[in-house]
This record gives C-alpha cells, structure tokens and sequence, in this order.
C-alpha cells in the first residue's frame, strides 16, 4: 500500500478553521499518515487581517511553533512513526519576499499562496468584492500575472499551494485558462519549488482538486516535482481524499510524491504501477 502523507493543514490557529495542533497530530497518528505538515497560515502585513481571521496573529505564531515541537517531542518519546514536519503557508504579496523570508526562517516548511490580489481576498466568503471589480475573466488573468510573479520570485517558499485556487466557487473564465499552464509551468521549474495536489477543491464549488489534470501534466512535463495536501481546516478532513490525489498525479504522469522532511529537503514515496494493490 502506498505511504500516506499530508502535507497542507490548518487548525483553529488559521481563525477559521477547528481543532487545535495536538489535535490534527493525533488524527494524523490515528490515520497511519507516514508525514504529516501543519501549514498555518502566516501572518500578514498590518491591517490586512485585523481581527485575524484569516492569519495568525505574531503572538500566536510563537505559540503555534511552541506547540509543534512540542508534539514532536512526544512523538520522539512515543516512538512515533510518524514524521511531523513544522510548516506555514505564507501569501506571497507583490515586493514581499525579504519579509518573508524573515517570517518564515524559523519553519520547515513553506507553501506559497496567492490569495489576495491588490491586498483584496479572492476566496473569502465574507468579501468577494475584488471579483466585481475586476470581472471573472480580469480575475483569473490578475490571479496568473501574480502567481508567476511569485514564481520568479518565491524567496523561502518551498511549494506551490492550490495553482489554481480562482476556480473555488465554480467561475471560470471565458477564455481558454490552459494558455498559462506552459508559462506556470516553466516558472515553476525554474524556481526549483515543487506544487501540490491540493484535494480541497474536491471538497468545494470548484468540484475537482486544485491543479486541474492538464495544468498538473504541465507541470510533470516541465520536471515540477509534486507532493499532495488535503488543505484540512479541522481534524476531520486530514489526508482526505488521498487516494484522488495519487489517481490525479498518476494520469498526469508522475510515478512519485515528493515528501517534504523537517530538514528542509525531501523524499519521495513511489505511486509506480507495482506499488498499487
Ligand atoms: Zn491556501
Ligand atoms: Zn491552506
């Protein structure tokens, strides 16, 4: 049976989600994973999330990181086989990469994201007015003109979130979205970052997981390495949808998940024909 992995998850800490990080921990025990990822949400600049709802408070974040080694102390002492590894998911916004790289120094881990476009959010429910400024199609092009500006300069990220994430409440644009798959995908092999199989779009509108299969094969074609997140905002939906994720890498043509190891690099757990059951 292939290894389990997930490595994109949150807990109450991202103010929207459930759970705390002992929690998600123990699911990840309780499912066998073999890797494990709690990619917070980082914090953002001033103002951008006031009440925190969306990030972390920087008071928090000493907490959150206090916590995970705590939980890897315990797996150390427990004999756990599970490897916990200390992430974050970091917005990457225009000109942010030397704050980044600050804020993310002391994690592991770090998953880029595009969420915001002119500091606007394109994927909160509770202000999705960007998308009335901009248009459905003037949003996706403002989407893929900053993910492949974050792409050329990724700074700490180490991974490409949810590529993509404007698809989540099911508007998609009247042009052809695959002419930007080529140019994603050779910024991406450039940056030397890898992407995810991110299966919360499984799980919303979008009705599919995030790349969709023709960006993905993009990616392998390109060399982009992959590795699989569920996105999970609570316990219950760690590792969900696993085995969608491997079914999606393998028509896209890759044979193995690159795992992220609390070193910093990675490893690779094989999806090859005689590794299936
Ligand atoms: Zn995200
Ligand atoms: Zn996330």
């Amino acid at each position: 049976m292939t290894e389990r992995v997930d490595c994109h998850s949150h807990s109450a800490y991202s103010g929207h989600g459930s759970g705390s990080v002992a929690d998600m921990v123990h699911r990840a025990e309780e499912l066998g994973l073999a890797t494990f990822a709690q990619t917070e949400h980082l914090v953002l600049p001033e103002g951008m999330d006031p009440n925190f709802e969306t990030s972390m408070a920087p008071q928090t974040m000493e907490r959150y990181l206090a916590e995970l080694h705590e939980q890897r102390e315990r797996l150390r002492k427990e004999g756990s086989a599970l490897e916990l590894v200390i992430g974050i998911e970091a917005d990457w916004l225009p000109g942010r990469t030397d704050e980044l790289a600050a804020l993310c120094e002391p994690f592991e881990y770090v998953l880029g994201s595009v969420h915001f476009i002119d500091a606007r959010p394109i994927d909160d429910s509770r202000d999705l007015s960007v998308w009335d400024d901009y248009g459905i199609d003037g949003l996706w092009r403002a989407y893929f003109e900053t993910w492949l500006d974050m792409a050329a300069h990724p700074g700490p990220i180490m991974c490409f979130s949810h590529p993509d994430l404007p698809k989540k409440y099911g508007w998609r644009p009247s042009f052809d979205a695959r002419e930007y798959n080529y140019e994603m995908a050779q910024a991406a092999a450039r940056s030397g970052c890898m992407v995810e199989v991110n299966t919360a779009g499984l799980r919303n509108d979008a009705n599919e997981a995030y790349p969709a299969l023709e960006l993905l094969r993009s990616f392998h074609d390109a060399g982009v390495e992959c590795t699989i997140g569920s996105d999970a905002h609570g316990p219950k939906d760690v590792a969900a949808n696993f085995d969608d994720a491997v079914e999606l890498m393998r028509r896209a043509g890759y044979r193995k998940i690159a795992v992220p190891t609390p070193d910093g690099d990675r490893r690779y757990v094989s999806i090859d024909d005689e590794g299936r059951k």
